[in-house]
C-alpha cells in the first residue's frame, strides 16, 4: 500500500513550515567533511570585505590563500555598516563571534520616522526577535572595524595578503594574472575587485554591465555619542540604542550608534547629478551643504545634523548584475560588488559578499577531485546569481519606498505600516525589513545550504529521481 514519503527536494513553495525536519535531519550535513578534499593554491584579487570573506572562508577549508591588493595599506575609509543576521552567522562560523561583539552594537529596533516632525510611520524589532528568529544579533559597526576583524582572521589562518599588488590583467584560458613585473598562476582565481572590477568587463566584454548613476548621494559622517546624549532635545527624543531613519521626497537620514556605542554614525541620502568619474569619496565636503539640504525637517533631525564638523559624499551608483560570473576556463570567478554591486537601501551589499565566500567554499567542499572545480564554481555562479539578483532588485525597490514624496502612496504606505508601529500581528508591510516574507528571506537565508540544495538536486535529477 503507498504512503506518504518524507519529501526529498527543497520545498517549491515559499514556506518556513519544514526546517524542523532540517533540525534533525540525517542528509548532507552530517558525515560532510567540514574541510576541502583536497588542497588548492587560490588568488584573491582584492582585499576589501568580500576579499578577506573569500579568504577566510577557503583558508578554514585547507586551502592556500594569497591575497594581492592594490592599495599600498589597508584602510578602510566610510562610516558605519550594517551587519544582518544571514552574514553574521557565517562570520560567527568563521570564530569571529568575540570580536564582533567587542566592536559593533546591537540596536534594539529600527525606527522610520516621518521628515517633517520625527513621527514614528514605521517599525522593526531586532531584539529579541532577530536572535530568535534567525540565530544571530543585527550588528552595526564601523566598517573598519569590521575590516579589520576580517584581516586579523584571515592572517590568523596562513593567508598572505600582499599590498600594493595592482591585477593588470587576467587569461581566460588557465588560472593566471599580470601584475606589473610578473605572472601568477595558481589553481583558481577570486576576482573580489569591487564595483569598478577588470575581471568583470574582461568576462562580460560582450554584454558589459556598466555602471549605473541614480542621481543620488549620501553624505556620511561620525559623530562622538555624548554630544547627543548631552542635548536634552535629542536624547529624550530619539531612542539612541536603535537605529533611526528619517525619509521624505527623494532623500532620506538613517543613524545608529557604532564602536561599542561611543560614536554616532549618520548617512545622509540626497539627490545629486554629478559626473562621477572625478567624484573622490574620500575627500572631505561642505557639512553646511548637507545641513541646508535638511532645513525644515524634524527640529531634532537638524538639532543631530548640527553636530556634524565632517562629511564626506559618496556617489550612489551600481552595475547591472554580471551575466557571467565564471571564464571560460572555470579558472576566474567573480565575488562581491564586481558581480552584483547594489544600491545600499537594504543595507545587504557587503553580507552579500560574505554569503559568496560561504558558498564558494561550500561548492568547492562537495567537489571530490581538483579535476572538478568547474561542476563547483558553476552551481556557485548559478545559485548566487539568482540570489544577488534579486536581493539587487530589492534594493532598487526599496529605493522607491523610502523616498516617496507625500501624497496618495506616501499615505498609502504609512497606513500599511501602522500595525507594525502598534505592535500588532501583521503579515505584509511596505518596510522589506519587517516584512515577515521579505525578511525571511533576507535574514533566513543560508548561503551553504543553499549550495547543498542546487548540489544534490542536480545529483537526484541526473539519477532521474
Ligand atoms: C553608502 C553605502 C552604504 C553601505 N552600507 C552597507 C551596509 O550597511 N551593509 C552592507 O552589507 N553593505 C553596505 N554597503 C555595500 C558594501 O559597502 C559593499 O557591498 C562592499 O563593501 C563590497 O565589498 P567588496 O570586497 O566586494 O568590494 P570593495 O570593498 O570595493 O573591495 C574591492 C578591493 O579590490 C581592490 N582592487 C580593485 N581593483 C584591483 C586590482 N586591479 N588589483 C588589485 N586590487 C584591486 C580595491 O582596492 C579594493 O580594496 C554600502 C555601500 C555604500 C556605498
Amino acid at each position: 500500500m503507498p504512503s506518504i514519503q518524507k519529501p526529498v527536494t527543497t520545498t517549491p513553495y515559499p514556506s518556513g513550515s519544514w526546517t524542523y525536519v532540517d533540525a534533525v535531519s540525517t542528509g548532507h550535513v552530517n558525515g560532510e567533511s567540514l574541510k576541502a578534499k583536497f588542497k588548492l593554491k587560490i588568488i584573491v584579487v582584492g582585499a576589501g570585505i568580500g576579499g578577506l570573506s573569500a579568504a577566510i572562508a577557503l583558508a578554514k577549508d585547507g586551502h592556500e590563500i594569497e591575497v594581492l591588493e592594490d592599495a599600498p595599506k589597508l584602510a578602510e575609509i566610510g562610516a558605519g555598516i550594517q551587519i544582518p543576521p544571514n552574514s553574521a552567522r557565517i562570520l560567527q562560523s568563521w570564530g569571529l563571534e568575540d570580536r564582533l561583539q567587542l566592536k559593533s552594537v546591537r540596536p534594539t529596533s529600527l525606527y522610520w520616522r516621518r521628515w517633517q516632525d520625527g513621527r514614528v510611520i514605521g517599525y522593526t524589532r531586532y531584539r529579541p526577535d532577530f536572535e530568535k528568529w534567525y540565530g544571530s544579533s543585527y550588528y552595526v559597526a564601523h566598517r573598519a572595524h569590521l575590516h579589520e576583524i576580517l584581516h586579523e582572521r584571515a592572517v590568523e589562518l596562513g593567508v598572505k595578503v600582499r599590498l600594493g599588488k595592482r591585477v593588470k590583467g587576467y587569461s581566460l584560458v588557465q588560472a593566471s594574472l599580470e601584475l606589473q613585473e610578473e605572472t601568477l598562476m595558481a589553481d583558481l582565481i577570486i576576482a573580489a575587485d569591487g564595483i569598478k572590477s577588470l575581471a568583470r568587463r574582461m568576462l562580460n566584454s560582450s554584454a558589459p554591465s556598466t555602471l549605473r548613476q541614480h542621481n543620488m548621494a549620501a553624505y556620511r559622517a561620525c559623530v562622538p555619542i555624548e554630544s547627543l546624549k548631552g542635548n536634552l532635545d535629542i536624547s529624550n527624543t530619539i531612542d539612541l540604542e536603535s537605529i533611526n531613519l528619517w525619509l521624505g521626497d527623494s532623500a532620506h537620514v538613517k543613524s545608529y550608534g557604532i564602536v561599542g556605542g561611543q560614536k554616532w554614525n549618520i548617512v545622509a541620502n540626497v539627490p545629486e547629478v554629478r559626473e562621477v568619474e572625478d567624484w573622490d569619496a574620500s575627500e572631505v565636503t561642505s557639512v553646511a551643504r548637507m545641513q541646508s539640504f535638511f532645513k525644515g525637517w524634524d527640529p531634532t533631525l537638524e538639532k543631530i545634523l548640527d553636530s556634524v564638523t565632517d562629511t564626506r559624499l559618496w556617489p550612489v551608483q551600481d552595475i547591472e548584475c554580471a551575466r557571467k560570473w565564471v571564464s571560460p576556463s572555470k579558472k576566474l570567478v567573480l565575488l562581491g560588488d564586481a558581480a552584483h554591486a547594489m544600491i545600499p537601501f537594504m543595507s545587504i551589499g557587503a553580507a552579500m559578499a560574505v554569503e559568496d565566500a560561504s558558498a564558494l567554499s561550500q561548492a568547492l567542499r562537495l567537489v571530490e577531485s581538483p579535476d572538478r572545480i568547474d561542476h563547483a564554481v558553476d552551481v556557485y555562479e548559478q545559485v548566487r546569481r539568482h540570489r544577488t539578483e534579486a536581493m539587487h532588485e530589492a534594493s532598487y525597490r526599496h529605493a522607491y519606498t523610502i523616498h516617496l514624496p507625500d501624497g496618495p502612496l506616501q499615505r498609502a504606505r504609512d497606513a500599511q505600516m501602522e500595525d507594525e508601529v502598534a505592535g500588532v500581528h501583521f503579515v505584509r508591510s511596505p518596510n522589506q525589513w519587517s516584512d515577515p516574507t521579505t525578511q525571511l528571506w533576507a535574514y533566513g537565508y543560508d548561503a551553504a545550504a543553499a549550495i547543498r540544495d542546487a548540489w544534490y538536486e542536480e545529483v537526484a535529477s541526473s539519477h532521474g529521481l
